[in-house]
């Protein structure tokens, strides 16, 4: 889910002066690093905000043009940049005022020039480790929301996940009049193939089923895990007709091959419910209920079916019944 931790090698270098950008390259590429080097302020802002690019770098104060210090502002002046770019000023200039002008500019680092060589490289090692720093903080959020939001057994939405999905559809209907439906798919029987094939046979059955019915929903769709062997559907812009045809192709496809797990053959169907959004199912918990309702019926109906809630009249819209592949 997150990149992997690399160590920090590529450093953009933007120096005016041929010297000390001879100086540093040389210093660099002894250290391990891989510089790119350049010799004025634009061409560093241009190579910084592209996608990958080197997250270290070694910024003259003073440049002709756009100096070290307007790069740095410009870096920092758009929050949703990606990743973080460590940036250590270089500067003639040492005055107190001037030290703190660049670092409240946002760099997070300066050395006068001329520099001492160890210094300069103890001052990248604490780079490097401020960015590594990050790059694990910002993996253990996306780790942790992921986490939060998802059922680590067949990797959909988790129940919470999907009725968030829900409540904003409701919210959007509410707004805009946006018609949706929903279906709740319960694997027929499934105590029996726990029974009979066991958990870890069961655990598979439901892993496969979440991928065959995501691979069958629109993009736009989203399913989610919503009780230990039920599926709830979010199907945008379908009236009942319309989102019963989604259910209907799920149905047929699980029920018609046999799942092969381990040295078993096991027989797998679902039965569907649908309900649309409308004036009479106008909330989560109605447009759940209704759904359940005709689970239920289909269940009553001798299961591996689609039944409709009769509440749910079919309307004009525009929902494409197009799978993915
Ligand atoms: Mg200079």
């Amino acid at each position: 889910m997150c990149a992997e931790g690399i160590g920090v090698s590529r450093i953009l270098v933007a120096d005016d002066d041929a010297v000390s950008r001879r100086v540093l390259g040389t210093l660099l590429t002894m250290w391990g690093y891989e510089p790119e080097i350049v010799d004025n302020g634009l061409d560093a802002q241009r190579i910084l905000l592209k996608e990958g690019a080197p997250k270290l770098a070694i910024l003259d104060w003073m440049m002709p043009g756009m100096d070290g210090l307007q790069v740095v502002k410009e870096l920092r002046a758009d929050p949703n940049r990606p990743s973080y770019t460590y940036v250590l000023l270089l500067t003639s200039k040492g005055q107190k005022e001037d030290i703190l002008a660049g670092l409240d500019a946002g760099a997070d680092d300066y050395l006068k020039k001329p520099f001492d060589a160890q210094q300069l490289r103890a001052r990248l090692r604490v780079g490097s480790r401020i960015l590594e720093l990050q790059r694990r903080l910002v993996c253990a959020l996306e780790t942790s929301e992921y986490r939060a939001t998802h059922d680590f057994l067949s990797g959909l939405y988790n129940r919470a996940a999907i009725i968030d999905v829900l409540t904003r559809e409701v919210s959007r209907w509410e707004r805009e009049h946006t018609l949706f439906s929903v279906c709740i798919a319960d694997v027929d029987h499934f105590k029996d193939i726990n029974d009979t094939y066991g958990h870890l046979a069961g655990d598979e059955v439901l892993k496969r089923l979440s991928l065959r019915m995501q691979s069958l929903l629109r993009t736009y769709d989203s399913v989610g895990r919503y009780g230990g062997e039920e599926f709830l559907i979010i199907a945008p812009h379908c009236d009942s007709v319309e989102a019963a045809a989604i259910a209907e192709r799920i149905r047929s496809s699980i029920a018609m091959d046999e799942l092969r797990i381990d040295q078993f053959s096991i027989a797998v169907t679902v039965s569907v419910g649908v309900s649309t959004i409308g004036s009479r199912n106008g909330t989560v918990s109605a447009v759940l209920h209704a759904a359940d309702a005709a689970l239920y019926r289909a269940k009553g109906l001798g299961r591996n079916r689609v039944e409709i809630d009769t509440t749910s009249p079919p309307q004009n819209t525009v929902c494409a019944v197009v799978s993915r592949r």
